[in-house]
């Protein structure tokens, strides 16, 4: 069998083999997973073990040896998020099964996918032997819901398994193309985290005596302050290159990028409209890219329809770039607020991380990316989500969102089939993502 057909083959056996362990988070269970992972990579010829992070939690990992330089890790996680409305899928999101071309099922793409492309390459690098820097795999637990019986207990409890040249996982590689441009994203870093609970009081009494002290009414201004809230938005190294690509060869270009860097708000404006006029399905992504965001998600208030509820709940999802602060985020929050009987308080948070752009592994990632997909631009960027690469860059280890997708035949709505009803994967692509995975194994073994 030729070697692009045996890679491909392997892949979409063991995805759908994947998928059909039921690892929705939580509660996870991923041991069984794990454990029939480091099966099917010692049936390949691959040593591997597995470890326990929390009772039915687990991890497998296995090591394609070399020479004594400090290993590659490619990871993935076994986790996937619940399914939603199961009535709603088109074939069973744990079967697996192979169906017009694509493989079916929770974590097609999130993340399983990955796994079984790297594993699968692993596997036929091991089959050849020929030395070189030694490459590892880990497959974690609990990435879904932060990690902490998963990568950040691994980091905490097993640092040997992470201790690594680098690490490349999920996160980036999607390829993009944003007004006539293509882009093949390699992630460097990722926003920060914070939620913050905000809680209006105002007078509780009966339905059929309503007042303008009334904690509803306060939350429809403190909705629309957040919502009108002036964003500054930033240019850092960690996104700068995206907005010069994006403004080269725009008429007053170069301008415009001056005034974006110097923080001027009009020139912002501007951008935002260039960018609507051009590529509107990215106006968010781009917002996103360049400023804090909140976005209100949960709201309590209320228990009877005649009662006048004294107060209101409303948690708030924040994402900060790298070099804001929590702190200094609520304050400005808390300022937005001022004059409305509203507390402001911190649940919970993380900060922002990004890796070296120095790095080795980015340049062969560069020339590969280049060979792979000519005319696409390679774009390091900011990933907007968070994923486990946070817990390694928070101990040192530069970590990296780099999933070699193609672009072709890669669907427009790639991205939204993460954590969406009929996620699945097409065979085509998971066959070309587990020959670049070969190939980068092998650029990065033999230098
Ligand atoms: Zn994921």
């Amino acid at each position: 069998m030729e070697l692009s057909e045996r890679l491909r083959e392997r892949a979409v056996k063991l995805l759908s083999e994947l998928i059909r362990f039921d690892t929705t988070n939580p509660p996870g269970d991923e041991l069984e997973c794990a454990c029939f992972l480091a099966e099917w990579l010692n049936a390949g010829g691959l040593p591997a073990q597995t470890l326990e992070t929390a009772p039915g939690r687990g991890a497998a990992w296995a090591e394609l040896r070399g020479d004594d330089r400090p290993p590659l890790l490619l990871m993935g996680h076994l986790d996937v998020v619940p399914v939603g409305d199961r009535a709603a899928w088109t074939h069973d999101p744990f079967g697996g099964e192979v169906i017009d071309g694509c493989v079916w099922g929770r974590g097609a793409v999130d993340c399983k996918g990955v796994l079984a492309a790297q594993a699968a390459a692993l596997v036929e690098a091991a089959s050849e032997n020929e030395g070189g820097r030694p490459v590892r795999l880990l497959a974690a637990p609990d990435e879904e819901v932060g990690g902490a019986a998963g990568l950040g207990w691994i980091v905490e409890n097993r640092p040997e398994l992470v201790d690594c040249w680098c690490c490349l996982t999920e996160g980036g590689g999607e390829y993009y193309r944003i007004a006539g441009r293509g882009f093949s994203t390699f992630m460097v870093g990722e926003k920060g985290q914070l939620r913050l609970e905000l809680t209006v009081r105002g007078r509780q009494g009966h339905a059929a005596l309503p007042g303008d002290d009334q904690a509803l009414w306060v939350l429809g201004e403190v909705l629309r302050r957040l919502r009108e809230r002036p964003i500054a938005y930033r240019v850092l190294e960690v996104n700068a290159r995206l907005l010069e690509r994006l403004l080269e060869g725009v008429e007053g270009g170069k301008q415009l990028l001056a005034g974006l860097r110097a923080g001027v708000d009009e020139a912002w404006k501007g951008f935002f409209e260039l960018v609507r006029s051009g590529a509107a399905d990215f106006e968010p992504a781009l917002r996103a890219t360049y400023g804090d965001t909140l976005s209100p998600t949960i709201l309590r208030a209320g228990e009877k329809i005649n009662i006048i509820p004294g107060r209101a709940e409303l948690a708030c999802d924040c994402r900060l770039l790298p070099g804001s602060d929590a702190e200094g985020f609520t304050a400005e929050i808390t300022g937005l607020l001022e004059g409305l009987p509203v507390e402001v308080a911190v649940i919970e948070g993380h900060p922002a991380s990004v890796s070296a752009y120095d790095h080795p592994v980015v340049g062969i990632s560069r020339e590969l990316t280049v060979r792979w997909e000519p005319g696409a631009d390679f774009l390091p960027l900011l990933c907007l989500a968070g994923t486990d690469s946070r817990h390694l860059r928070w101990a040192g280890i530069d970590s990296y969102g780099f999933v070699p997708y193609p672009s072709d035949p890669l669907p427009a709505d790639f991205t939204q089939r993460m954590h969406a009803v009929d996620e699945r994967l097409e065979v085509e692509i998971l066959g070309k993502m587990t020959e670049r995975y070969y190939e980068l194994i092998r650029e990065v073994r033999r230098r």
